[in-house]
């Protein structure tokens, strides 16, 4: 038995469907250049018209300023690609929500960005009431966005009958927990990126869980002070370095592996060479793990059961930097684990260097995908699990 309220296991013919999805695109000169969102959310929306319910959909879209229209912040042009990929008419409503609330007259209609209303981030009652006025069921579908104590995507659900879970959030609850729950073993975790600050929650759940963890990117730099190399100018948190020593401390105790590279990639005026971890020199930059570290790397990864992958290891962005997460990627694409990534700039790396399908599963949530990880209660899952 599940232990959430999900939007399949309700009876919802004929009646009015009110679902929050993350329809939150990226645009370039006034175009959708990634629609993965979109398409995220169909199964959802294809599901509950299947069933012949009238459906409402909000989302939010972009940072506009809360309580001002902004054509710039508006969902139009995602209303229209959405009736592209469903092939049927999306009807478009541009009345602001604390208005006039949803009537279910089509089949199918999307409103304004839940951004433009007054109240909609400090989760307002009022607002909150009027946007579930009429709805027989609320679908919380948006994961990217359930970790927002927002109007749309939390307080809502005290005003709807119903409060559900659709098949995109139940999906990402799903694989996300794979992780812990009974996972293949050996478990191994990469945690990669620029600041250690933002995934130190993440390792102290990890290192509890996991048999090991691949630290790379700027993060693993701190690792490397701690443990007493000179780092030079390499980015760097130097207030993280006693929760960096903790965590390989625990890391002994629960006897879990975590590599530190053996040799990286530098940055000194202008030109990149690869050096021993420990030669590095005051004036030089970590921006990248060297060949010898992504040997080590490759061999975890292909041994593991299940892979859990947040955060570039180098600056892949840059060509002279790229090699180390390059490796990770493809080493990743072909191993036998189980594999599961987020992260928006992970994200962009996996569809630099190999595709999206070459991962078992890849979750559409950045900010909520590593508050997942860590262990908290996200609000707008808070609101389908079963009292
Ligand atoms: P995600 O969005 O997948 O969670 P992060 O935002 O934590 O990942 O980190 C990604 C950024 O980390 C990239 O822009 C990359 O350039 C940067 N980065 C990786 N390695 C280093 C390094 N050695 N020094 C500085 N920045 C780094
Ligand atoms: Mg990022």
């Amino acid at each position: 038995m599940s232990d959430y309220n999900e939007l399949v296991n309700i009876d919802i013919a004929g009646k009015n469907i009110l679902i929050r999805e993350d329809l939150n695109v990226p645009l370039e000169n006034g175009k959708i250049i990634n629609d993965a969102r979109i398409r995220a959310a169909i199964p959802t929306i294809k599901y509950a018209l299947s069933k012949g319910a009238k459906l409402a959909i909000i989302s939010h879209f972009g940072r506009p300023k809360e309580g001002e229209f902004n054509e710039k912040f508006s969902l139009r042009l995602v209303a229209r690609r959405l009736s592209e990929i469903l092939k049927m008419e999306v009807f478009f409503e541009d009345k602001p929500l604390d208005v006039k609330s949803p009537e279910y007259k089509n089949n199918i209609t999307l409103y304004e960005n839940t951004r433009f209303l007054n109240g909609e981030k400090s989760g307002d009652s009022k607002l909150a009431e009027k946007i579930a006025k009429n709805c027989d069921v609320f679908v919380m579908d948006a994961f990217g966005s359930s970790h927002r104590k927002h109007s749309s995507t939390f307080t809502i659900s005290k005003y709807a009958p119903i409060t559900c879970g659709g098949l995109l959030l139940m999906n990402e609850i799903l694989n996300i927990e794979k992780i812990f729950k009974d996972p293949k073993k050996p478990v191994l975790a990469i945690i990669g990126g620029s600041k250690i600050s933002t995934k130190l929650n993440i390792l102290k759940k990890l290192i509890t869980k996991v048999d090991a963890i691949i630290i790379g990117g700027g993060i693993a730099n701190t690792f490397l002070l701690s443990s007493g190399y000179s780092i030079g100018k390499s980015l760097v948190e130097a207030d993280m370095v006693i929760d960096a020593k903790k965590i390989i401390n625990i890391a002994k105790e629960k006897n879990v592996s975590i590599p530190l590279p053996k040799d990286v990639v530098c940055e000194s005026s202008n030109n990149s060479f690869i050096k021993n971890t420990n030669e590095i020199t005051d004036e030089e930059m970590i921006k990248d793990i060297g060949p010898k570290t992504s040997t080590i790397y490759k061999k975890f990864i292909k041994e593991a059961g299940t892979i859990l992958w947040n955060g570039p290891v180098g600056v892949f962005e840059d060509a002279l930097f790229e090699n180390g997460t390059k490796d990770i990627a493809c080493s990743i694409k072909d191993a036998k684990a189980l594999t599961i990534a987020g992260g928006g700039d992970t994200i962009s790396a996996i569809e630099k260097f190999i595709n999206i399908e070459d991962l078992d599963y890849i979750s559409t949530g950045g900010g909520a995908f590593l508050e997942f990880l860590e262990g908290n209660e996200l609000p707008g899952i808070k609101i389908i699990k079963k009292l």
